[in-house]
């Protein structure tokens, strides 16, 4: 069988079983099996697979439908511009969790070395794209999960950055000794009655999605722990989800009523960043 063939075979596969993005899924899983990247995949349509290869591809295409997310099958999920190892301990990233880091960027060139948080790391694609873009900054990972951490650990050897981004075991901030710059996370934020819609594979940890009966237990928590973990002009950012922001702002306007508090949209017009900055003394 060519490689056009089993690709076709494997959409019209995906596409009756209501597998969204069929054909992309189809290609992510083939060009796992053969180890190529997009370009080889598209100047030889007509490579032959060996009987391994398709034995491979067809058991990943059989995950598929199963319903395990492709990024736990291949192992991958491009974030920032960066390739992340992926598995079932963590959540896998989402695209919008992207506005969160590029306003942490932007807030960090406010400090000299900036020392940063990342709560609730999981694979570490927050605290890594950070490194990764900001030489200067020192960041504490912290998850309460050590199976994530595990995940967060080979991310940051991968990425190079094992020396800047120190990874830590707690709930929340409990385990950040020193007060921070910038405290950046994204909690689970989930109503516990909306969590099956949103891991709808049943594959994602259900710890990282949870938020309790509002969606805004954890990121309460973090809002009070913030008192003494953040330097004065120190920001905190969060991702939140749908309709919290007033919710948000309210909570956080009582606890710190001297602060700015502001929100950014994502590409869907959702307000889904929270930024508080505290004022200088
Ligand atoms: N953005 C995720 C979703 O709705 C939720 C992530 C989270 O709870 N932090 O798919």
């Amino acid at each position: 069988m060519t490689s056009r063939q089993a690709l076709n075979r494997a959409r019209e596969l995906l596409a009756n079983h209501k597998i969204e993005d069929a054909s992309l899924e189809a290609e992510l899983l083939l060009r796992h099996t053969l180890k190529i990247d997009r370009t080889q995949f598209y100047t030889e349509p007509d490579r032959m697979l060996t009987k391994q290869q398709e034995e491979t591809y067809w058991q990943f295409v059989e995950r598929r439908i199963k319903g395990e997310p492709s990024a736990y099958i291949t192992g991958h999920r491009e974030f920032f511009g960066l390739d992340f190892y992926v598995d079932k301990n963590a959540l896998i990233p989402r695209p919008e969790t992207e506005l969160l880091v590029e306003q942490a960027i932007a807030h960090a060139g406010k400090y000299l070395n900036p020392l940063i948080v990342d709560v609730g790391t999981g694979c570490g694609n927050i605290a890594i794209s950070l490194a990764a873009r900001l030489p200067q900054a020192k960041i504490y990972a912290i998850d309460i999960s050590e199976a994530a951490l595990k995940v967060a650990s080979r991310n940051c050897l991968k990425h190079q950055v094992a020396d800047r981004v120190k990874l830590l075991v707690g709930n929340l901030l409990e385990s950040a000794t020193t007060p921070v710059d910038l405290i950046i996370a994204n909690l689970p934020y989930v109503l516990t009655a909306d969590v099956p819609q949103v891991n709808t594979s049943g594959f994602e940890p259900h710890l990282a999605l949870d938020g309790g009966l509002d969606g805004m237990n954890v990121i309460k928590k973090l809002c009070l722990q913030a008192k003494d973990k953040l330097q004065p002009a120190g920001c905190l950012l969060l991702e939140i989800g749908v309709g919290q922001s007033k919710i948000v702002a309210d909570f956080l306007q009582n606890l710190y009523p001297s602060a700015n508090i502001v929100f950014m949209s994502d590409f869907n017009g959702i307000e889904r960043v929270v930024c508080m900055t505290l004022p200088k003394h």
